[in-house]
C-alpha cells in the first residue's frame, strides 16, 4: 500500500493533538493509503511532549521529534520533512485549520498527474480585520516585488511527491520561507480551494507583531527590489542635490547672495539624511541575513526522537 507522511509541527497543543490523529483518521478512512504521522514538538511548554510520547508507544504509525527549544514553525517543518521516507507527503497544522477532508480531493489530483496539490483559503472569516488587511497587503507587495509567484491565501498545508520534497530539502538556506521555497522548486502545482475554518480549541502562538515580521522577511528572502529601490531613490536624490546647487550657484552669482535659502538647507539634509538611513536599513537587513547565513547554524536541534536515526 502507498504510503502517506503527514508532518505536523506542534507547539504548545496538548488538545489538540489526539482530536488531530482522530479526525484525520475519520476524514481520509476511504483513502487506500497507508498513514504515518510525524509531529514535530517544537519546544512545547505544557504536555504536548508527554502525550506524543505516549500515543508513540500506543500506535507504531506515530512518530514524534522533540526540539530542544522553541525553533519556530519552519524549522519544525524542515525537520519532520527530513525525516519522512514515504512517497507522498503532506504538511499540515494541528489545530484543523487545514481542513483534512481536503487530503481525499488532494489525493486525486496527484494520481492525475500533478507533482503538487496546495491549498488556498478564499475566505478569512473568523479572522481579525486587521490580520486580513495586512496579508492582502502581503501579498499584493511581494507578488510585485519577488520573482517567485506566492499564490494569494495559500496555506503551507500541501501534498506532495517524494520529488518535490527532496527538491525543496535541497534548497539549504536557513532563513527558510516555506511558501516561498515551495513556489520556487517549481513542478505542477495546482491550488484546491476552501473557506477559513477556526481554530478547533487552543491559541495561536502567533502574534500580529510576528505575522509581520514573517512577512518582511517572506519579501526581504524572495526579492532584491527593496536594495534597488533603496539604490534608485539614493541616485534620483542625488542628482535633484547636484542640480539644485547649480542653480544656486548661478542664482548667487546673477542676483548676490541674501542671506535666504536657509529653509531650504535644513529640508535638504533632513531628506538626504532621512533616505540614508533608509537605505543603509534596508541593506542592514540584508546584511542581516547573510551574517546568518554565514554561521552555517542548524535550523533546530533535536533533543529526542522515536525514529532511531534521529535519536
Ligand atoms: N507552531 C510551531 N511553532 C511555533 C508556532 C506554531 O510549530 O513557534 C505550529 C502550531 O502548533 C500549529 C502550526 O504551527 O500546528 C500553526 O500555528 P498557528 O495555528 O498558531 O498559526 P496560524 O494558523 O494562526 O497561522
Ligand atoms: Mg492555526
Amino acid at each position: 500500500m502507498e504510503e502517506l507522511a503527514i508532518v505536523v509541527p506542534v507547539y504548545n497543543e496538548q488538545e489538540m493533538i489526539e482530536l488531530f490523529v482522530r479526525e484525520v483518521n475519520k476524514k481520509t478512512e476511504n483513502l487506500e493509503i497507508k498513514k504515518i504521522f510525524y509531529f514535530v514538538n517544537d519546544g512545547s511548554s505544557d504536555q504536548t511532549l508527554p502525550l506524543l510520547k505516549k500515543l508513540a508507544r500506543q500506535n507504531d504509525n506515530i512518530n514524534y521529534i522533540s526540539f530542544s527549544r522553541n525553533f519556530g514553525k519552519e524549522a519544525a517543518l524542515l525537520a519532520g520533512l527530513q525525516a519522512t521516507k514515504e512517497s507522498l507527503i503532506t504538511v499540515m497544522d494541528v489545530d484543523l485549520q487545514d481542513p483534512p477532508e481536503l487530503l481525499v480531493p488532494m489525493y486525486h489530483k496527484l494520481k492525475e498527474g500533478y507533482d503538487a496539490v496546495g491549498a488556498r483559503r478564499i475566505s478569512r472569516k473568523g479572522e481579525a480585520l486587521i490580520v486580513s488587511l495586512f496579508s492582502n497587503l502581503f501579498y499584493k507587495i511581494i507578488n510585485k516585488v519577488s520573482t517567485t509567484p506566492i499564490v494569494e491565501g495559500a496555506r503551507d498545508f500541501r501534498l506532495m511527491t517524494r520529488q518535490v520534497v527532496d527538491s525543496i530539502l535541497e534548497l539549504r538556506e536557513s532563513n527558510r520561507f516555506s511558501k516561498g521555497l515551495f513556489s520556487w522548486v517549481g513542478y505542477e502545482v495546482i491550488y484546491l480551494e476552501y473557506e477559513n475554518h477556526e481554530r478547533s480549541a487552543g491559541q495561536t502562538s502567533w502574534s500580529f507583531r510576528q505575522l509581520l515580521s514573517y512577512s518582511i522577511d517572506g519579501i526581504i528572502n524572495f526579492s532584491e527590489t527593496p536594495l534597488n529601490i533603496a539604490t534608485f531613490v539614493g541616485f534620483i536624490s542625488f542628482l535633484a542635490s547636484v542640480l539644485l546647487s547649480i542653480f544656486y550657484l548661478l542664482k548667487t552669482l546673477i542676483f548676490g547672495d541674501p542671506v535666504q535659502g536657509f529653509p531650504t538647507l535644513i529640508v535638504l539634509i533632513l531628506l538626504l539624511g532621512g533616505l540614508q538611513l533608509l537605505s543603509l536599513g534596508i541593506i542592514g537587513k540584508y546584511i542581516a541575513k547573510i551574517f546568518l547565513e554565514t554561521k552555517r547554524r542548524p535550523n533546530y536541534i533535536i533533543k529526542e526522537s522515536n525514529i532511531k536515526e534521529l535519536d
